[in-house]
């Protein structure tokens, strides 16, 4: 009788037309988004998938337990390797599959921060972290900063050299104020760039910088001495420069492989050719980062979530209740449901906001909070399901919770994030004149 009922079998009772039009096969839901992307992506999905499995999945825990056990700029070339750390542009300078950026310039980024940071978001942040480095560069739109900088860059990594790039712009004294409109405009920049002749001296500090420690490139913002976070310009700095010095890793609760590292600034000369884009438009260049890689940081959480999920759903196959597997009980199936769902919007939100083909500020904000909330959520339901295993080091889960905590952190604070989605639309839908007054 229920056999019957099953819409496998009902189907069966239709015509060859009501049979086409009913889709009840029973292929993962993985597979079936695979195939709404057009063709170089899938291949670039199941690339993304593959590499992460392989290379960072068996790793993971260990990464996290101790991350000095794993080299990351081994990591990083074999990820170079498989071409994945030079994917802004297609050849002859990076190694983008040029149709794959035909609809959106960050689509293929967020299938590739999904499938790493499903595997493992430290691993995953580590080898990211290079691409929001190199981002200034290609953003600025400087002719200077892409042919003649990330051409280096992308050579040298095509060479095999762990040419890693990080992103600078926080300060001790300017996380949010250097991501938001109102902070910036009353907050006191601290990294200062003086103007001499052929170049600038530049002194300062940078704190939580990502791959702060394995970095040779460090795209850098800093305000002209005696002005605000209005004249904020970038520069591309290299470890080698005299007066350039790493300070403290910190020691972090999630996201652990990935180092978060104090760069330190003593009267470094910084030679004109290294400025990217004019003088004063870093505040621009920063902003327009943050519209292309908060879509990104949903995508980190979305992977997150999916990890924990899968280990869960795992767990509840593999453990048993009264001699019944857990995933038979319908409390169980009904939390499971409920985490797949949120999963599902997640995904959705990221690659809708993926379609606009020229990032923009309201819609990565939307898709950086809400992802990052929900990970968080399914983390926490994946725990609740597991409980005592959930709380054990050895399954992951607590590890994802842990992870998952930091997407709503950087990129903004998801408190900032909110405020940029107010933001970006206020003229248009929300008509405050005076806001910025
Ligand atoms: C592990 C890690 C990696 C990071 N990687 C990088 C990196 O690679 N490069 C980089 O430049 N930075 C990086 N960051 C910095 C990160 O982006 C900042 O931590 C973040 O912007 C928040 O800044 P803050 O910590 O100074 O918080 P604060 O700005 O001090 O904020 C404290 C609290 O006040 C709230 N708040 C502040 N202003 C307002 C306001 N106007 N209205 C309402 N609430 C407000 C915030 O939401 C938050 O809750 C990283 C941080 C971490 C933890």
């Amino acid at each position: 009788m229920i056999k019957d009922l099953s819409p496998n079998e009902a189907r069966k009772r239709l015509g060859s037309i009501g049979r086409l039009l009913y889709d009840t096969r029973a292929i993962t839901l993985w597979e079936r988004d695979t195939k709404l992307l057009p063709w170089p992506l899938r291949r670039l999905r199941r690339r993304y998938r593959d590499f992460a499995q392989r290379e960072l999945e068996p790793i993971s825990l260990k990464a996290d337990a101790d991350p000095q056990s794993v080299d990351i700029k081994e990591l990083f070339l074999k990820a170079a390797r498989e071409g994945f750390q030079t994917e802004f542009l297609p050849p002859p300078i990076g190694t983008a599959n040029p149709l794959a950026l035909l609809k959106s310039f960050t689509m293929h980024f967020a299938l590739k921060a999904e499938e790493f940071c499903a595997a493992c978001a430290g691993l995953g942040l580590a080898l990211l972290a290079h691409d929001l480095g190199i981002a200034p560069l290609f953003i600025s739109g400087d002719p200077k900063a892409i042919l003649k900088w990330m051409k280096k860059i992308y050579d040298e990594i095509k060479a095999g050299e762990a040419s890693i790039a990080a992103f600078a712009i926080t300060e001790p004294n300017a996380g949010s104020d250097a991501e938001d409109t109102v902070g910036a405009a009353y907050a006191k920049a601290g990294c200062k760039a003086k103007k001499v002749p052929g170049g600038w001296r530049i002194s300062g500090r940078k704190v939580f910088i990502s791959n702060g420690r394995v970095a040779k490139w460090v795209t850098l913002f800093a305000a002209i001495e005696g002005e605000g976070f209005e004249s904020w310009t970038c520069f591309l700095l290299d470890k080698s420069m005299e007066g350039f010095s790493v300070g403290r890793s910190e020691k972090k609760m999630g996201q652990k492989a990935a180092d978060a590292t104090e760069l330190i600034l003593e009267d470094i000369f910084v030679p004109d050719d290294r400025v990217i884009g004019p003088v004063r438009g870093g505040w621009a260049i920063n902003r327009n980062v943050l519209n292309y890689s908060r879509p990104v940081v949903g995508a980190i959480a979305l992977g997150i979530a999916r990890g924990a999920f899968e280990r869960a759903l795992r767990f509840c196959h593999e453990a048993k209740l009264n001699n019944k597997p857990l995933v038979s009980y319908q409390e169980v199936q009904l939390e499971l449901a409920d985490m797949l769902l949120k999963l599902f919007a997640m995904r959705a939100t990221v690659w809708h906001s993926m379609r606009y083909r020229i990032p923009f500020q309201t819609a990565g904000s939307i898709a950086k909070v809400f992802c990052s909330d929900m990970a968080w959520d399914v983390c926490n339901q994946a725990m609740a399901l597991m409980e005592d295993h959930g709380f054990l080091h050895c399954h992951g889960v607590e590890k994802a919770a842990r992870d998952a905590r930091l997407t709503q952190i950087y990129e903004g604070t998801n408190q900032i994030n909110r405020l940029a989605i107010i933001e970006g639309q206020l003229n248009a839908e929300f008509h405050i004149p005076d806001f910025y007054e």
